[in-house]
C-alpha cells in the first residue's frame, strides 16, 4: 500500500528542548483543577525538557458516569498554563465542536485519541472542521490493531490541508491480557513508517504500560528504534489524579526518566564508529549475498524435484519428510545460538514457496513425456 501525504518536517512546528534529549509532549492525562493543571505545568516548565504541554479536556471514557473531563473552562486554564510557562499546549479533540473551542481558545497542536482513529465518521467530521487551519495535528493509532485504520485517519486529515502532520503510537487492544495496559504491537509502528518514511512517529509509552514502572523500558524501545519523539502524562500528585492514576508520573520522576533515557543517533558523527559500522555492514550484506545464492540455487534443485514428481506421478507434499526436515534445522540452529521461533518460521516460508514453485510445475503445460502421449 502506497501512501501519499504531504507533510512538512517536524522541526516546522515543535523541536526537543534540547540536543542531548527527546522530543517530549508531557503534562496531565485531565486538566481537573485550574490549581492542578497550572502547577503541574510550572514544574514540568522548570525541568527545561519539555517541548509543549498536553492535558485531557474532553475525556473519552469506556463507560459513562465516570470523569468525562472538565470540558471548556480547562481551555482557560491551559491558557494560564501557556502564559505562566511558555510552554505551547496540547488538546484532544473528538469533535467539530471541539476543534472550534480548541482552536478559538488558541491551543497549538491537537491530537486525534485512539477512540476517534477508530471511527471514520468521526475522523471526518474533525477533518472538515480543520479545512483552512494551519495547526498542527497528531493522529494517535486506533484502539484496535488495524494499520489501516491509522493510515486512513491520517490521509483524511492530510487532505484537509494539514501538513503540520505526526502519529502518536499509544499500543493496541489485545484480548491477551499482558504486562501492558495496550500491546505496543511495534510492527504497526514500522509498518506505518514503511508506508510513509517522511511521518514522524511520537510514542506514548504511558498509554502503552497503564503502569508508571514500565514507562522507561517502552520509553527507551521507542527511541531506539528512532521514533521521533514522546508522550508521557505526568501529574503533581498522580495518587490522586482523577483519570490515569497508576501510569502518571510526577514532574521531578519525568525529569530523572528522561535523564536516563540513551538517545542513539541514527547519523553517527564520529569517522571511526562510522569505519567500524561500514565494516559490519558490508559483512552482512556479503552474507545477505550469499544466502540470496543459496536459496535461489535451493529453488533450481526444487523445480527438478518438482519435475521428477510430475513425470512419476507422486504428491507435491510429503509430510514425514517435512517434519524431519524441520526438526533437523530447528535443533541445528539452536545449536548454532538461532531462536528456536525463527528458524521454525524461515524454513516454513522456504518449504510454503517450494510447494508453491512444485504445484505450479504441477498444473503447467505439459511435459515432453505427455507430449507425445496425447499427439
Ligand atoms: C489520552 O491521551 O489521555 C488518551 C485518552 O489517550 P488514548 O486516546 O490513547 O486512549
Ligand atoms: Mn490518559
Amino acid at each position: 500500500m502506497k501512501i501519499d501525504l504531504k507533510i512538512q518536517p517536524l522541526s516546522t512546528w515543535i523541536k526537543p528542548a534540547n540536543e542531548n534529549q527527546p522530543l517530549l509532549i508531557a503534562g496531565p492525562c485531565s486538566a481537573e483543577t485550574e490549581e492542578q493543571l497550572v502547577a503541574t505545568a510550572q514544574l514540568l516548565a522548570k525541568t527545561g525538557k519539555l517541548s509543549a504541554l498536553r492535558a485531557g479536556i474532553w475525556k473519552p471514557r469506556t463507560r459513562p458516569g465516570e470523569f468525562e473531563g472538565i470540558g471548556s473552562i480547562g481551555l482557560e486554564w491551559l491558557n494560564t498554563a501557556k502564559q505562566e510557562t511558555g510552554l505551547p499546549t496540547a488538546v484532544e479533540v473528538a469533535t467539530a465542536k471541539h476543534v472550534e473551542e480548541a482552536l478559538k481558545a488558541g491551543v497549538d497542536i491537537l491530537w486525534v485519541g485512539a477512540r476517534s482513529t477508530a471511527n471514520p465518521f468521526t475522523v471526518q467530521e474533525i477533518a472538515d472542521a480543520l479545512k483552512g487551519v494551519d495547526v498542527p495535528v497528531m493522529v494517535k493509532n486506533p484502539v484496535n490493531p488495524d494499520l489501516t485504520l491509522w493510515i486512513g485517519a491520517l490521509e483524511r486529515i492530510n487532505n484537509a490541508g494539514i501538513t503540520k502532520l505526526a502519529a502518536i503510537h499509544r499500543g493496541f487492544s489485545s484480548y491477551e491480557k499482558s504486562a501492558f495496559r495496550n500491546e505496543p504491537m511495534w510492527d504497526m509502528a514500522i509498518n506505518l513508517k514503511t508506508h510513509a518514511p517522511d511521518l514522524p512517529i511520537i510514542n506514548d509509552p504511558s498509554h502503552i504500560t497503564g503502569n508508571r514502572d514500565l514507562i522507561p523500558y517502552i520509553a527507551q524501545k521507542a527511541l531506539d528504534m528512532d521514533m521521533q519523539g514522546l508522550m508521557i502524562e505526568s501529574h503533581i500528585d498522580p495518587s490522586v489524579a482523577w483519570t490515569d492514576a497508576k501510569q502518571q508520573v510526577t514532574p521531578k520522576a519525568l525529569a530523572e526518566l528522561v535523564d536516563n533515557l540513551t538517545l542513539r543517533k541514527p547519523e553517527v558523527k564520529s569517522a571511526e564508529i562510522k569505519d567500524a559500522l561500514a565494516d559490519l555492514r558490508s559483512q552482512i550484506d556479503k552474507i545477505d549475498d550469499l544466502v540470496i545464492q543459496k536459496l535461489a540455487e535451493r529453488m533450481q534443485i526444487v523445480e527438478k524435484i518438482g519435475n521428477y514428481k510430475k513425470d512419476n506421478g507422486i504428491t507435491i507434499l510429503q509430510v514425514n519428510r517435512w517434519d524431519e526436515i524441520l526438526k533437523k534445522g530447528v535443533q541445528y540452529g539452536k545449536a548454532l545460538k538461532l531462536d528456536n521461533d525463527f528458524t521454525e518460521k524461515l524454513l516454513e516460508l522456504i518449504h510454503s514457496e517450494s510447494i508453491r514453485k512444485q504445484t505450479e510445475i504441477m498444473n503447467s503445460g505439459t511435459t515432453v513425456k505427455e507430449n507425445l502421449t496425447h499427439a
